[in-house]
């Protein structure tokens, strides 16, 4: 059966995918089980070499994979071609790992005693549309270093840019096997990940509820799962801040990748004494967001990857929701929605409760720290946030009391491949990146040598 793939731009068929169905899963699953013992006894500096030889295959790719994304998801340009380099700098942060994937020897009584870090066997990686290029290599690069084989199952809207990474690594030398890419429908290819025997590990990237269905099918086999789901986070201005540079940085920070981000800082929390200053300096900036056609290099913003998407996004801005400014769209086909602010709006109200995963923000005003605080844990996520204030102790003091996984102060960055990412209570499940994402791909084995009577 074969798929279309669709421009979220102009709406536009650009290719037509072969699903792969029951059966080919089954027997790409197989050829990975033969593949993966080969690949664990490659010498660990070729192992090495050939995931070097990947990175060097992407960089020289830079260009191609951007544009594709930019037809497939519609992610502007620059940030586009950010998503390939990430794709290469992974790539080549875990191919330091395979020779220095420690293990440890541990005194003991009547000999020695040695860990020993063992490859998983075949690693399943379930990628969603939002960000398709990263998510795929923070599975892959990492679960490939420490000695696996990999099927990954992209998302059935935007599989162009993974089929095109595995063309690219398998060219660099990663053996065909090692690495495979299944395009197909989530109930078909990922689920059989989550069921078959072979498959030893989950690392699912996508919505909290289909999450939870992922971890209950592993409890059957007790397999091994990450997963990486949404979020709500907060945006916390303090009166002491930098008010116009928090201003100005805070659409990007929920409007990047239109509000497609489960890291969007979609509620802005400001402090009461400044928030009608606040909003006067915020409205420029969103009014101001250039929302265009991505392939532009000032592009700030594209369309939403789909019209069922556009729809979900919409139901959040009915008819008199309190929209306090929005941005505009061009005219013409394309999954567009403009950045819009919703302002005042009711602590119960959907928009403030539930991901949106669109370009729409709520603001929310709080009276002190305490209460900042509260209200940034308000929600069954805890994914990332920003805190804005001059004052070091307070950032340190929010930090700590904030229940997300990855903060950051005074700015809005939270992946850095060299450092863990993931989530609190339900937006996920152990970590990616970093240096310790190898820990959750390989299994510690202890081994006792007598050497006494
Ligand atoms: P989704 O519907 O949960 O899908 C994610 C992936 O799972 C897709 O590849 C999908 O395949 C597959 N899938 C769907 N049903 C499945 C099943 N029954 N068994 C196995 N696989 C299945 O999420 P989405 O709509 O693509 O992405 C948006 C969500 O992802 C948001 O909630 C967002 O917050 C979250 N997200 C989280 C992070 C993070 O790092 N925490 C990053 C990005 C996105 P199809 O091809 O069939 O859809
Ligand atoms: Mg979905």
């Amino acid at each position: 059966m074969s798929h279309d793939v669709i421009s979220p731009v102009d709406e536009s068929v650009i290719a037509s995918i072969e699903q792969v169905d029951a059966d080919g899963v089954d027997a790409a699953i197989e050829r990975a089980v033969r593949a993966q013992s080969e690949w664990a006894s490659v010498a660990p500096g070729d192992r090495a070499r050939l995931l070097r030889r990947a990175a060097e295959a992407i960089d020289a790719a830079i260009e191609e994979l951007a544009q594709l994304e930019v037809r497939n998801s519609g992610h502007t340009i620059s940030n586009a071609r950010w998503e390939a380099g990430n794709v290469r700098d992974v790539l080549n942060y875990y191919a330091g790992a395979p020779e220095r994937h420690f293990g440890r020897q541990i005194p003991v009584a009547g000999g020695v005693d040695i860990t020993f870090r063992e490859p998983i066997g075949v690693v399943g990686i379930i990628v969603p549309w939002n960000f398709p290029m990263p998510i795929a290599s923070w599975g892959f690069a990492p679960a490939l270093a420490a000695g696996n084989a990999v099927v990954l199952k992209p998302a059935e809207l935007t599989p162009l840019t993974a089929m095109r990474i595995a063309e690219l690594c398998h060219e660099a030398g990663i053996p065909e096997d090692v690495f495979q890419v299944l395009a197909g429908r989530g109930s078909v290819v990922g689920w059989r990940f989550v069921t078959h025997e072979a498959v030893r590990k989950i690392c699912f990237t996508g919505s909290t509820e289909v999450g939870k269905r992922i971890m209950a099918g592993c409890a059957d086999q007790v397999k091994r799962v990450t997963l990486e789901l949404g979020g709500k986070s907060a945006n916390i201005v303090f009166a002491d801040s930098d008010l116009e540079r928090a201003a100005a940085t805070a659409p990007s920070s929920v409007f990047d990748n239109a509000g497609q981000d489960c890291c969007a800082r979609s509620r802005l929390l400001v402090e009461r004494s400044v928030y009608d200053r606040f909003l006067e300096l915020l409205e420029p900036a969103v009014k101001s967001f250039r929302v265009k056609d991505p392939s532009a290099d000032d592009a700030e913003m594209g369309p939403l990857i789909s019209a069922e998407q556009r729809e979900a996004v919409a139901s959040f801005v009915p008819e008199g929701a309190p929209v306090a400014f929005q941005g505009s769209v061009p005219d013409g086909p394309g999954y567009w929605f403009p950045p819009t602010v919703l302002a005042p709006i009711a602590p119960g109200a959907r928009a403030v409760t539930e991901e949106i995963f669109g370009p729409v923000l709520v603001v929310v005003p709080f009276d002190d720290e305490a209460d900042a605080i509260r209200i940034a844990n308000d929600t069954p996520y805890g994914l990332s946030g920003s805190i804005w204030t001059r004052d070091v102790g307070r950032a340190f003091r929010v930090a700590r009391a904030v229940e997300t996984g990855a903060l950051s102060v005074n700015s809005h960055s939270s992946v850095r491949y060299s450092t863990p990412f993931g989530g609190f209570k339900q937006s996920g499940l152990g970590r990616e990146l970093g240096p310790d994402a190898l820990d959750g791909f390989s299994e510690v084995k202890n081994v006792f040598i007598q050497t006494g009577e």
